[in-house]
């Protein structure tokens, strides 16, 4: 796995081009059953992906967080939300609450999260493959192939049914 991991980047900027023509062509014409497909073709990818031979996400980009996030994470952590903000959070460039630094500091030597059931939104749903409307999120998907090899091959598989 970490072999394939450390050539993503790579295969990535290969795609580049191909998945922003591919892209481009879904969001001007997106298939009548796009939901149902992806949810498919992201259900067979994850059924064969092992997230904790990874967590390739938690050690290179870590989430966003929202307000309720802080809430509850900072509740479970018996921390007041200041705290856990002054712990762990910095504001970024688009003013959100993001990891002060990766590898995230709730990620443990196991690749399990300490915070799993608390965890915020956006981890429990990257790479946001089985979103509705996943042709909206093609900046952001573009981006994630480069980090998660199951969005690689999500991307790969719908340009193969799709394309
Ligand atoms: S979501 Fe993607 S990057 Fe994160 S652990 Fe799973 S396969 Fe790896
Ligand atoms: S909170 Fe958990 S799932 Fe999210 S980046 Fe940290 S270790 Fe990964």
């Amino acid at each position: 796995m970490q072999e394939e991991i450390n050539g993503l980047p790579q295969r990535a900027k290969d795609k580049h081009k191909e998945n922003k023509k591919f892209f481009s062509k879904l969001k001007k014409k997106p298939p009548r059953h796009l939901d149902r497909e992806m949810q498919e073709i992201h259900e067979e990818e994850f059924n064969r992906t092992d997230c904790l031979k990874c967590a390739n996400c938690c050690k290179t980009t870590g989430p966003l967080f929202t307000n309720k996030d802080i809430e509850r994470i900072s509740k479970h952590l018996k921390l007041k939300p200041q705290q856990f903000i002054d712990q762990y959070l910095r504001i970024d460039e688009d003013n959100d609450y993001v990891l002060q630094q990766v590898p995230c500091a709730f990620l443990d030597a196991d690749n399990y999260c300490l915070i799993y059931d608390v965890r915020p939104k956006a981890c429990s749903e990257f790479p946001h493959t089985n979103r509705k409307d996943f042709h909206k999120i093609s900046n952001l998907t573009m981006k994630n192939v480069a980090i998660c090899p199951a969005a690689f091959n999500i991307v790969e598989e719908m340009k193969r049914r799709m394309g």
